[in-house]
């Protein structure tokens, strides 16, 4: 009995390492591991001990004779990775080594932000018997996107916060809430009582449309930060009194959006939604929303696991020609695989995924698709987060990040980052163990004057 991935998982690989067998791929130190939709079992090389569900901090493995009807289809999508076969190299995963540091006092490290990638710096960096570390949030909150990113409906994603929880309780860990780098500290500060600062403050902004009539339109990480109560989303008002939304965009924060502006409610009701959102949803008029892509089925940004989950959420129609062009394979074939098998859709509210549909302007009353007006209230735009520029810290406008080598702050002494600032938005939150463990490491080695990759 395999045990199975049951959707887009976090990626943080503890089932790679629990796994006894290498039989859960690809691993973070496979060329693959970073565009990777999930991460997938070898039904032919599980031994079945469930060591991997009891390390997964999300829920997201289960024995294949307990898969609910909407996870059955995973059983296949897990199998299919390895149609080709696979080299699993040596019988256990590469485990990294331990962080040593070969003298001195232990370190003392600040952490800027509080998201999945600062928790995951602050657990390796206190693997170092006697290090601290200080963490610095401007929100009275902690867990940044895991807190205020992740929808409401998705609680099994949510219990990452868990793991953050157990992280945050370590000896030589200290939170400091309410504490913005720049207004209340400044780097110099930091660095006078750190023997390193690491900014993992993630991609606090997103990138705009650059389309006649875009300017002040809504935008799809408002509307995430407005139904997941984030302070500085609260008091955003979206038109919700026409019986069409449009998104443009079709990542998996636009199936996101999509989905809690067509799920029931009363269902919304059952998670710890914010409550100004639950209410305007309750009076939501919307009963269509399109989600717009300018590209064809196959080149989907949202992956298969959110497409899965969004259609056993809601009526999910598709727009466009689902025909293959041939020659696809991977994700892209999974996903055109996966839009031409729904069913067809019932009564009630609907998403419709549209393609090859570039949105060419904006007018008061919707979209314009070339000559074609495409009525709609609300108008959000879902087409990536940006980073914010770091004070003091290089940045480059165009990827929106901090240039860096391997989390080395280029040109600057004793200051990193980890994330999305580093590495731009993508990937799923334990994605960001792997990133801010590349980060923590090259510090380690810089205090041990050690260069990595010289
Ligand atoms: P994304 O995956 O990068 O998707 C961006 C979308 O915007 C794409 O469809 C892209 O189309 C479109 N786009 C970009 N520029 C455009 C333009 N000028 N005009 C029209 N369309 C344009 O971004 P995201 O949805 O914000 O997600 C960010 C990351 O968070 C992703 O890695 C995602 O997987 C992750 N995330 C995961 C979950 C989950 O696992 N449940 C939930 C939320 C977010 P093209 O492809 O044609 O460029």
């Amino acid at each position: 009995m395999p045990h199975v991935v049951t959707r887009s998982c976090c990626n943080d690989a503890n089932c790679v390492y629990a796994c006894p067998v290498n039989c859960i791929h690809p691993t973070p130190d496979e060329p693959d591991f970073a565009t990777a939709e999930m991460l997938y079992i070898d039904p032919a090389a599980c031994v079945d001990c469930g060591a991997c569900m009891t390390a997964c901090p999300v829920g997201a493995i289960r024995p294949h004779l307990a898969l609910t009807p909407d996870q059955a289809p995973f059983l296949q999508i897990n199998a299919d990775f390895y149609k080709e076969g696979r080299d699993r190299g040596t019988l256990l995963a590469r485990v990294p080594s331990p962080l040593r540091v070969r003298e001195g006092a232990p370190p003392r490290v600040a952490i800027v932000g509080s998201g999945p990638a600062a928790m995951y710096a602050a657990d390796e960096m206190l693997t170092i018997p006697g290090a601290t570390v200080d963490m610095y949030e401007r929100l009275p909150v902690p867990y940044g996107l895991a807190r205020f990113g992740v929808a409401p409906d998705h609680g099994d994603t949510r219990r990452v916060a868990d793991t953050f929880d157990v992280i945050a309780r370590q000896d030589g860990f200290r939170l400091h809430l309410n504490t913005e780098v720049g207004r209340d500290i400044d780097h110099a500060a930091l660095l006078d009582g750190h023997d390193a600062v690491v900014y993992a403050v993630g991609a606090a902004s997103d990138r705009r449309l650059d389309l006649p009539g875009a300017d002040g339109i809504g935008t799809a990480t408002e509307f995430v930060g407005w139904y997941n109560g984030h302070p500085d989303h609260t008091r955003h008002v979206f038109d919700l009194s026409h019986r069409r939304a449009v998104i443009i965009g079709n990542g998996n924060v636009a199936l996101d959006v999509a989905r809690i502006l067509t799920l029931d409610p009363a269902t919304l009701a059952a998670t710890d939604i914010a409550p100004d959102a639950l209410e305007a949803l309750r009076a939501s008029r919307v009963e269509e929303v399109v989600v717009l892509a300018r590209r064809g089925p196959a080149d989907s940004a949202f992956t298969s696991g959110e497409l899965l989950g969004l259609a056993a959420a809601v009526n999910v129609v598709v727009e466009g020609d689902l025909s293959d062009p041939g020659g696809l394979e991977g994700a892209a074939s999974r996903k055109l695989g996966l839009l031409a098998g729904l069913g067809a859709p019932g009564e009630g509210r609907r998403v419709v995924l549209r393609y090859f549909s570039a949105p060419t302007g904006l007018t008061p009353d919707g979209v314009l698709i070339g000559e074609e007006l495409l009525e709609a209230g609300l108008v959000l735009s879902s087409i990536g987060y940006k980073g914010r520029p770091v004070p003091g810290l290089p940045f480059d406008e165009g990827t929106g990040t901090v240039p860096n080598d391997k989390g080395r702050v280029i040109g600057m002494d004793r200051t990193y980052v980890a994330g999305w600032i580093k590495r731009g938005p993508n990937g799923f939150i334990g994605t960001n163990k792997t990133c801010a463990r590349e980060t923590v490491r090259t510090l380690v080695a810089d205090l041990n004057g050690v260069l990595i990759g010289a």
